[in-house]
């Protein structure tokens, strides 16, 4: 396969499968072939042109440049056209139905986006004397009276920066809360079907992680848990409603037997969409849950950041809130921010971030749920389990459910059974979906369903949208049961790139752009 100098397949290396020809530019139709700015950039020129200096005597001394900066020279047109055609790379939420499961990936109301930046918001700054950001601070306060009011929860942490930070904190609390009774509690439980990041932040804590194993449905059976219950047992990381899109129906009865053994139930909160407005987990028996503001509140996914993942705590874990928190002085909210400012019963873990959080998005959060109210809340979770019902009912007498036909959540499950003898696999199956303008599902997760594929239609999708998603599957699916194999095997036959290695992509990444040597060298070194 040819590559590029970065170790790269070039456009003609991925598309040798093709039954398409090749295009003398690379690009194909209006998606344009886009390489590093510092390959196509010369260093010997710049985009700018100033006069060369009038004589002066340098005053660096020593600290005077001493090797060439090494920056690709371009014009501003050029620098705009590379960074807007590597956004149009981007698929997005913007771009068309985004079904990936777990994810939430929901409309971004534009409204939201107005909000935050108001003169004022979107200049906020956190060090700021505090005389100056009273309307931020009560903003802030808002936000989380929302988020207990939704919850049924004690207290709040804002600062978290994403989902899996905020399972980081709330864990932090219960491993402070721990340390505080004069226990050594190590163990925490994680059923099987756990997104990742539920073991690995337990383990970096210094928390042995013990599996949990799943029902056949995907659920979490009581008697099991209660069977790997010990006074090691610090708390168990439970997911509600389950990754399987499912409801944890005996997530009561496993709260009870967790609080019996003196442990703390941490719910990842990143499902809530099903239930807000719902279902209260502080009356479930939940001592911590994250929520992500870029999932359930609307808030833009924005590739590793500026993410946003409040932690609520119940009165158990209430007095282990990172600094800064908002204490409520009647209707006054006022930000502690050092532990000079503390109250007695207010015993931190510490902190989570510099800072106070992601304002941008608390601003957006908070938008989105004074738009809706508490009844528009109430209903956009009602839709979001009313559309992958949708998905499930057009697609159940073709493909397969680990579940039976039990309704789901706000996300619907398959298995790859209706492939097998077909030739076609799971991945091939989503690889085909790109092809039709669709990002594919979240694939092969969870890891108790053999070949999964989890949909999540979100509540901003239109019935139209559905109805097309549907026959587009339904289309594949008949193709892939009728040996029809073309579609599958060379998917994507449209990307600009096709099959990648991902696993050396993830496993090994290209962080850094290595200059390439003279051409001369690498012409003579083929
Ligand atoms: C998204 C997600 C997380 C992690 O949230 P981030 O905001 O991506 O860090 C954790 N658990 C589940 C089940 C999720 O879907």
């Amino acid at each position: 396969m040819s590559m590029n100098s970065q170790g790269r397949p070039t456009v003609a290396a991925t598309a040798a499968t093709s039954d398409l020809p090749d295009t003398f530019t690379g690009n194909r139709a209006l998606q344009i072939e886009e390489a590093l700015l510092f390959e196509v950039g010369r260093d010997d020129v710049t985009g700018v042109d100033l006069d060369e200096p009038a004589e002066f005597t340098p005053r660096l001394g020593k600290l005077a440049r001493q090797q060439p900066i090494d920056l690709p020279g371009l014009s501003e047109p050029e620098t705009m056209r590379h960074y807007v055609r590597l956004s149009q790379k981007n698929y997005s939420i913007d771009s068309g139905l985004y079904p990936l499961g777990s994810c939430t990936m929901k409309h971004n109301p534009r409204l939201n986006e107005k909000m935050a930046r108001l003169p004022g918001i979107g200049d906020v700054h956190p060090l700021q004397p505090l005389s100056t950001v009273g309307g931020a601070v009560e903003l802030m306060a808002e936000l989380g009276r929302w988020l207990l009011e939704m919850t049924g929860m004690t207290s709040v942490a804002l600062s978290p920066k994403a989902g899996a930070h905020g399972e980081l904190c709330g864990m932090m609390a219960i491993k402070a809360a721990i340390a505080a009774k004069g226990e050594t509690r190590n163990i925490v439980l994680v059923p099987e079907s756990a997104h990742g990041t539920n073991p690995a932040t337990a383990a970096l804590i210094g928390f042995k992680v013990v599996t949990v194993p799943a029902r056949a449905d995907g659920t979490v059976d009581p008697e099991a848990v209660k069977a790997l219950l010990s006074p090691d047992v610090a708390a168990i990381m439970l997911t509600n409603p389950n990754t399987c899109g499912l409801f944890e129906r005996d997530v009561v009865e496993i709260a009870a037997a967790i609080h019996a053994a003196g442990a703390y139930f941490y719910c990842d909160g990143a499902n809530f969409n099903a239930i807000v407005g719902k279902a209260k987990v502080g009356e479930l028996g939940v001592d911590a849950m994250h929520i992500n503001l870029h999932k359930t509140f609307s808030t833009p996914h924005g590739g590793g950041g500026p993410g946003a993942g409040p932690v609520v705590l119940s009165e158990r874990l209430a007095a282990f809130a990172p600094l800064p928190f908002i204490r409520m002085e009647g209707n006054d909210p006022v930000l502690v921010e050092s532990e000079a400012a503390l109250k007695p019963g207010e015993t931190p873990f510490g902190r989570m971030t510099a800072f106070h959080g992601q304002m941008g998005m608390f601003v957006r959060a908070l938008s989105y749920m004074l738009s809706h109210g508490s009844d528009g809340l109430q209903q956009a979770s009602e839709d979001a389990v009313l559309n992958a019902n949708y998905v499930r009912a057009g697609l159940r007498d073709l493909m397969s459910q680990p579940s039976g036909d039990r309704t789901c959540m706000h996300e619907v499950l398959f298995d790859d059974t209706f492939l097998e003898g077909s030739g076609v696999s799971t991945l091939d199956f989503a690889k085909a979906m790109i092809d039709e303008g669709y990002h594919p599902m979240t694939m092969y997760f969870p890891l108790v369903v053999h070949g999964a594929m989890l949909i999540e239609p979100t509540e901003s999708e239109s019935k139209a949208s559905l109805d097309l998603f549907i026959a587009t599957l339904r289309d594949l699916v008949m193709k892939a049961k009728a040996g029809d194999l073309e579609r599958f095997e060379q998917a994507p036959r449209y990307a600009p790139r096709r099959r990648l290695d991902e696993t050396r992509a993830a496993r090994s990444p290209k962080l850094k752009w290595e200059k390439p040597e003279p051409w001369a060298e690498a012409a003579a070194a083929e």
